[in-house]
């Protein structure tokens, strides 16, 4: 379980302490927080932990001193245990570029993958999936959206017209044009829907969130651009739906709940048993409407890059890691965002055939062109 005191994390474990006679937890990771990294390791009795920033390693050592838990630390450490020999699933839910290594790894031994880190497909998808194929590692999503459409297809034998992607709008969807410039963090931090890690939050509220799913969606469903489509969907109860060449769309529905999308990465082809009941009723409108694209223009860059191929999306990610940070800690505006990601892929060397050290050169210099956008 990579990145166990995070949202999604947290959510996992639930599922697991709610189904322990069928699932067995090897280790946890966590980045900083070895407080919670501890408390965890020790209800579920694991046998190793890992804290990505060795700066903690003291601490979680001495907290775990009393108890048979190996302890490592280092971003090496957590590649590597995603790849340990006593795991048969690697949950991902790493936030950012750090989950691309880790997700290789894990394929490379032939893992399977329940995947909630986008960002290792949107920086990575074509050596992942390529890899992917090669060690027959599945990887299942954990992402809603793609939880639903990978639901909608089971039992399909025919070609697609196209993905319906949902979108929520995010947490500023209300806001008007105008005063984007003048958002806050705590903000834009407030979802409507969902209660999710700090990143993502932000993600969403530039659909920059959305843009990568459209990534993701491509690589995990293989299919082109033009064949993924979003709507917006401000209920969140469509968690996303597939349209057939016949017309048909079949969509997969429910209370905005990340549970539901992790137990059936987990169980698949099996389902959870949840005391999770939608109300229709209560739910009376669904409501759908175009996604306005001045006011979101990360949707488009997400498809450029998708369209470019390459390393185009991989620049996007890190830029987008940087700002995001960069605005989460009061250094810069809101619209930087977006304006930092401009200005690394119009900067950034473009490798049209990347191998997976491509990606890391990428990855580096999209920061650096960052942070100079940014003057951090
Ligand atoms: P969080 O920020 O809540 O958690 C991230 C986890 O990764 C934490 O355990 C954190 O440790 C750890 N971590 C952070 N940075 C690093 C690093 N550099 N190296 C190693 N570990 C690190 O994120 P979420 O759970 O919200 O999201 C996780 C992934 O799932 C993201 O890719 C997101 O896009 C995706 N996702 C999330 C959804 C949600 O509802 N939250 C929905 C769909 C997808 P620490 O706590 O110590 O900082």
């Amino acid at each position: 379980m990579l990145g166990s005191t995070g949202s999604i994390g947290v959510q996992t474990l639930d599922i697991v302490r709610e189904n322990s006679n069928q699932f067995e937890i090897t280790t946890l990771t966590a980045y900083k927080n070895w407080q919670m990294l501890a408390q965890q390791a020790i209800e579920f009795g694991v046998d190793s932990v890992v804290i990505a920033d060795q700066s903690y390693y003291g601490e979680l050592k001495e907290a775990l001193a009393a108890y048979p838990i190996k302890v490592y630390a280092g971003d090496d450490a957590v590649a590597q245990v995603a790849a340990g020999d006593n795991v048969d699933i690697v949950v991902n839910a790493l936030v950012g570029y750090a989950g691309l290594m880790p997700t290789v790894a894990a394929v490379k031994k032939s893992k399977k993958i329940a995947l909630a880190n986008k960002e290792s497909l949107v920086v990575g998808g074509e050596v992942v999936m390529r890899l992917a194929e090669q060690y027959r590692a599945p990887i299942l999503p954990i992402d809603s959206e793609h939880s639903a459409i990978f639901q909608c297809l089971i039992g399909e034998h025919s070609p697609l017209r196209r993905l319906i992607i949902t979108c929520s709008g995010g947490s500023l969807r209300d806001l008007p044009i105008e005063a984007l410039g003048d958002v806050t963090p705590e903000q834009a931090l407030r979802h409507p829907q969902w209660t999710m890690g700090a990143k993502i939050t932000i993600d969403s509220s530039t659909l920059v969130n959305k843009g990568f799913e459209v990534i993701e969606a491509a690589w995990l469903f293989g299919l082109d651009a033009d064949k993924i489509s979003v709507i917006q969907h401000p209920q969140s109860v469509v968690h996303s739906m597939v349209e057939f060449e016949d017309g048909a769309i079949k969509a997969q529905l429910g209370t905005p709940d990340m549970h539901m999308p992790i137990s059936f990465a987990l169980m698949f082809p099996h389902r959870a048993v949840r005391d999770e009941h939608f109300s229709f009723a209560e739910n009376p409108t669904l409501t759908f409407a175009e996604v306005d694209r001045v006011k979101y223009p990360a949707l488009d860059i997400a498809y450029n890059c998708l369209r470019q191929g390459g390393t185009a999306a991989c620049t996007m990610n890190g830029a987008n890691e940087v700002a995001v940070a960069s605005f989460l800690a009061h250094k810069c505006g809101y619209l930087d965002i977006v304006r930092s990601i401009e200005y690394a892929l119009d900067k950034a060397q473009f490798v049209k055939n990347p191998t997976l050290e491509d990606f890391v050169a990428a990855d580096v210099e999209s920061r650096r062109l960052a942070s100079e956008f940014l003057k951090l």
